[in-house]
């Protein structure tokens, strides 16, 4: 699926930084028996969270991908996505605006 979302970002480029990963979930435990939706996964343009069959869901290494909309952390009714920027020098680079 994160492939299909990448379509909706492939205008862009992303500078990756291997060092830092600057989208997680803070508490899978939360996500599965507590988040009834997982907004994070349906709404994250980039693909980046992955809801397993438990219920637990997790930020993949595709969060090199992200646009840095912010979407994610605003949608958590848990408060439970840490989202920061990336590095100076890292992150997307906007082709269009
Ligand atoms: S900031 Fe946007 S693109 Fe990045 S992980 Fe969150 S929802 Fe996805
Ligand atoms: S919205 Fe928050 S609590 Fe729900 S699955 Fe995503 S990170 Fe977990």
């Amino acid at each position: 699926m994160s492939e299909d979302r990448r379509q909706l970002t492939a205008q862009n480029s992303f500078r990756h930084d291997p060092d830092f990963v600057h989208v997680a979930v803070k508490d899978t435990s939360v996500c599965e028996s507590a988040c009834q939706r997982h907004p994070c996964v349906t709404i994250c343009p980039s693909g980046v969270f992955v809801l397993e069959g438990d219920g637990a869901t997790h930020a993949t290494a595709d969060y090199r991908f992200c646009v840095e909309c912010g979407a994610c952390k605003l949608v958590c009714p848990f408060n439970n996505v840490y989202l920061v920027l990336p590095r100076g020098g890292f992150g997307i680079e906007h082709k269009h605006g």
